[in-house]
């Protein structure tokens, strides 16, 4: 019989068998009948450590004899409070408050209706709408969908059931680019900005790297920028580093590389290491500060079951421990030097007829091709090759766990290539 699980992003009619993972260990999960893939993507961009770490194991373990789960509504515990307080100490400067949720989707929720509720509690109940960017990819929730790209997202389809917001061009400078071709990006931003502000309530941007919605990688120039221009038209600035935080750039965070701290930041994916869902929520004293009040509106009327949950708490509190101490960010500078000799540095790739850009920033590489069926086979290709690699659209891309080693990293980078210089 035909297994009930309904598989995500999948069409039914013509989606091939799911094969049965049964167990992993570092960069690689095994499958029954004896199969060993190595994870190009680390599972949704989340496997950080790979599979199976014994600290992170260990963490859960330990954790679960404790306490696996309490409500923080008027309760806390010592994993929550310790982790807010890490996270306070590895961001941006100046984000100093922590609202925990379950997922990447709800933390982008909770900011934005922070955001909201920020400006209606000083009285500019008008700035109610997102300003979002083409390209954008901020999760599947409703709420969230509302502020992917309206036309090459995913969501479209849903388009007369969600809310209606602002969107400004995707940023085209690459990271590497000068003041000027920045210039035109904010100009493109400034313009949406002088018409709309006074209904806007926050920019939200995926900073550095739009992930899903095509790895349309920028320049730190941008962040900049576009923090300045939030300041002069009383704009929240939303960084959704979901996808970019914990070292996706090559560094910690992807605003370290411009030195911008955002008004509201939201991290998840890498958060617990990829070992259980959970995500946060960051906000500087300016936003949190809006909240303290005496009417009833004054409280943050959000709460789901599970924020905070202890075990999530403690095997985020590990995976930060492990990723300090190992100094991950070295090995992200490792994994990036081969992926640009690789794919950056190949010209036979590069000049490809189908291949239309490849990008590399931090441990994440991309080839863009110009037409998507360019890639059909190339899972099934990669496979064969022992790579698990799952392209979307017009990307072929990587994200590898930080652990991969370098031998590894050649085998996942001659696999993508190989598709194209056979
Ligand atoms: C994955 C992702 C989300 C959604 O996170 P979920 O945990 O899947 O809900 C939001 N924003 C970005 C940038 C993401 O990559």
């Amino acid at each position: 019989m035909a297994s009930p699980v309904w598989h995500p992003y999948a069409h039914l009619l013509t989606q091939a068998t799911a094969p049965k993972v049964v167990g992993g260990e570092g960069p690689r999960f095994f499958l029954e009948g004896g199969e060993t893939l190595l994870d190009a993507t680390c599972s949704w961009w989340c496997m950080i450590h790979g599979y199976s770490h014994p600290r992170l194991v260990a963490a859960i373990k330990e954790q679960a004899d404790i306490l696996c789960h309490v409500m923080l509504g008027g309760l806390t515990h010592e994993p929550a409070d310790r982790l807010a307080r890490e996270l306070v100490r590895i961001t941006p400067p100046g984000l100093e408050h922590v609202f925990f949720s379950d997922s990447g989707s709800v933390g982008m929720e909770v900011a934005m209706k922070m955001a909201v509720q920020y400006h209606h509690l000083r009285g500019k109940p008008e700035k109610h709408r997102m300003l979002s960017l083409m390209q954008a990819y901020h999760g599947d929730t409703s709420g969230c969908m509302a502020v992917c790209d309206p036309e090459e997202g995913m969501h479209s389809l849903f388009s007369g059931y969600l809310p209606r917001h602002h969107f400004a061009p995707a940023p085209q400078a690459p990271y590497d680019a000068g003041p000027d071709e920045v210039a035109r990006d904010l100009a493109a931003l400034r313009s949406v900005l002088e018409r709309h502000h006074g209904e806007i309530a926050a920019l939200l941007m995926e900073p550095l790297l739009q992930a899903a919605g095509g790895l349309n990688m920028t320049s730190p120039l941008y962040l900049t920028g576009a923090r300045q221009l939030c300041d002069e038209f009383d704009v929240l600035l939303v960084f959704d580093e979901v996808a970019t935080g914990f070292g996706r750039t090559g560094k910690l965070f992807a605003a370290d590389h411009a030195g911008v701290t955002p008004d509201i930041m939201v991290l998840s994916k890498g958060l617990t290491g990829g070992y259980l869902g959970h995500a946060a929520t960051l906000a500087t004293d300016r936003v949190h500060d809006a909240f303290i009040g005496e009417s009833p509106l004054h409280a943050f009327m959000h709460g789901p079951t599970f924020m905070g949950n202890p075990l999530a708490c403690r095997v985020a509190l590990e995976s930060l421990a492990v990723f300090e101490e190992e100094r991950y960010l070295d090995k992200i500078a490792g994994l990036n030097r081969v992926l640009r000799e690789e794919l950056l540095e190949d010209e036979a790739l590069r000049r490809h007829p189908d291949v239309d850009d490849v990008r590399v920033l931090g441990a994440t590489a991309v080839i863009e091709v110009k037409d998507g069926s360019r890639l059909q086979g190339v899972a099934a290709f990669a496979r064969r090759q022992g790579v698990w690699l799952r392209p979307f659209g017009r990307w072929l891309y990587t994200m590898p766990a930080y652990v991969t080693p370098e031998v590894d990293m050649r085998q996942i980078t001659g696999t993508m290539k190989g598709w194209f210089l056979k």
